[in-house]
């Protein structure tokens, strides 16, 4: 399998050698140079295997350059029901991404049992092994510099906990993550993980992490990475429980399910959209947006315009306050048919601050041939949503996942299955349950007291000079 540029780059290259990369070197996103197909026997052969099963011949095919037997090893070691079954105390079930079912043909996909209550254990834990593998091999070691808002900054520190040849320096607001995403992170004690909070908001943060990256000298000095949403390893990682989910809920590979997936930054849906490019027998995936709908917007409109920080909203479902999608291009690479020249002229644009438009070139047209389809929701929508699945389901559902219910019930169609993807717990947002339902939601077995747990944490300035001085002083740690 070989990985080319969004944006027309000439180098191939394999999975190992795009793990630990972000961009191409033009800018654009790493895709697999053509697709590999699941057939129908393939797909009769994938029904019934658990997940680490299905996990193996998913990437098998996605990073055959990695010999099977350390890949199976790799597999093994990370998808275990000791990590991803610890969130669910009323856990009859305890499996790896379980469905559970609401009524006929509605379901919900629990992603969230792993570490951090969110979806992005389930790539990020894989992640965190695939990056010290390939290090050893490479005999080198990484310094990941991040940016958090919440749910990414704490995947990846328990992803990569104690992990010898990476270190982790998280930067996230000093003020703005609920208490609760604070301690996730802060109580971590692990030599090789440092949380700075910013004096300042998000966009300060992620700022200071662009500078760093665009200090060339620095970043090579330092060994800086990323495990940013637009890694590759993740979306391939994110790819297998769609199967998963899809063998869950039909009896047969004629059948055909929609997906609801609450998104950001594209990258959730985006691996939906590769699991339907191998084959899955897809309806439709519904891209569920909160108040900050450009991708809504352009699924309806075909008008993509990216939003400025200041013109993004503040949300309930704070983990879906994107205005600018990073993920987005990897799918109209595949809507141009791969035209490298188109993708690269309308992220000319993008990068600009600007935005653009599909309908008069035709392109808009050729939506038709996927299954996207998409919707947004309100705060008020949200709370409704967490109430009608408590009163009609009993079943206790965070503010994202409320807003992918709410999108799904509208696309829904008789006799195919919808399948609403959970993205994280009620845990982590226990002030939007409270205002639902009056109650406070059940916290998993070991997290009762996270918030009065020793934090380890240096507060410092937006200053890049200060923070490039910090990381340089503990990179070899
Ligand atoms: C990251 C996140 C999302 C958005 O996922 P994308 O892959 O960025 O579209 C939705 N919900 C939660 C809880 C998240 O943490």
């Amino acid at each position: 399998m070989r990985y080319l540029s969004t944006r027309g780059h000439p180098t191939a290259l394999n999975f190992s050698q795009i793990l630990l990369g972000g961009l191409a070197p033009d800018g654009g996103l790493y895709l697999p140079e053509t697709y590999p197909k699941f057939s129908a026997d393939d797909l009769s052969d994938m029904r019934g295997m658990d997940y680490r099963q299905l996990a193996f011949v998913v990437l098998s095919r996605l990073a055959d350059d990695i010999p099977a037997g350390d890949l199976k090893a790799l597999i093994d070691k990370t998808y275990t029901i000791d990590t991803y079954c610890h969130g669910r105390q009323d856990s009859d079930y305890c499996q790896i991404t379980p469905v559970r079912k609401l009524e006929d043909d509605l379901y919900i996909l629990e992603l969230s049992n792993g570490p951090t209550l969110a979806f992005k254990d389930m790539a990020m834990q894989l992640l965190g092994n695939l990056f010290e593998y390939a290090l050893d091999k490479a005999g080198q070691d990484i310094n990941i510099l991040g940016a958090t808002s919440g749910d990414t900054g704490s995947a990846a520190e328990y992803a990569m906990r104690g992990k010898h040849n990476v270190r982790v320096f998280m930067l996230s607001p000093e003020h703005g993550m609920t208490r609760f995403q604070q301690a996730q992170m802060y109580s971590l004690q692990d030599a090789n993980i440092f949380n700075i909070a910013v004096r300042g908001v998000f966009d300060d943060c992620q700022d200071i992490v662009k500078s760093v990256s665009n200090d060339l000298e620095f970043k090579a000095k330092y060994r800086i990475g990323a495990v940013n949403s637009i890694n590759w390893g993740r979306i391939a990682a994110q790819v297998i429980y769609y199967f998963k989910a899809y063998f869950a809920v039909t009896s047969e590979n004629t059948q055909k399910v929609s997906f609801s997936v609450p998104s950001g930054n594209f990258g959730n849906v985006c691996a939906g959209h590769i699991a339907h490019m191998l084959g899955l027998p897809v309806q439709k995936l519904i891209v569920a947006t909160n108040e900050n709908d450009v991708l809504d917007e352009f699924f309806r409109s075909g008008i993509y315009r990216p939003r400025t920080a200041a013109q993004t909203l503040h949300t309930s479902s704070p983990s879906m306050d994107i205005s600018k999608a990073s993920n987005f291009e990897r799918f109209i690479a595949d809507l141009t048919g791969r035209n490298t020249a188109k993708v690269a002229e309308l992220w000319r644009a993008v990068d600009a601050g600007g935005s653009f438009d599909l309908k008069p070139d035709g392109l808009f047209d050729q939506l038709k041939d996927y299954a996207f389809e998409s919707g947004s929701s309100s705060h008020a929508d949200r709370i409704r949503t967490i109430r009608m699945a408590w009163e009609k389901y009993g079943v206790m559902i965070d503010t994202h996942t409320a807003d992918g219910l709410k999108v799904g019930l509208e696309h829904r169609e008789a006799g195919i299955p919808l399948v609403c993807l959970e993205t994280a717990l009620p845990a982590k947002f226990e002030d939007s349950i409270q205002e639902a339902l009056g109650i406070q939601p059940e916290r998993p077995a070991g997290l009762e007291n996270l918030e009065s747990l020793p934090q380890r944490v240096e507060i410092m300035n937006a200053d890049v000079a200060a923070i490039q001085a910090f990381v340089a002083k503990h990179a070899n740690d």
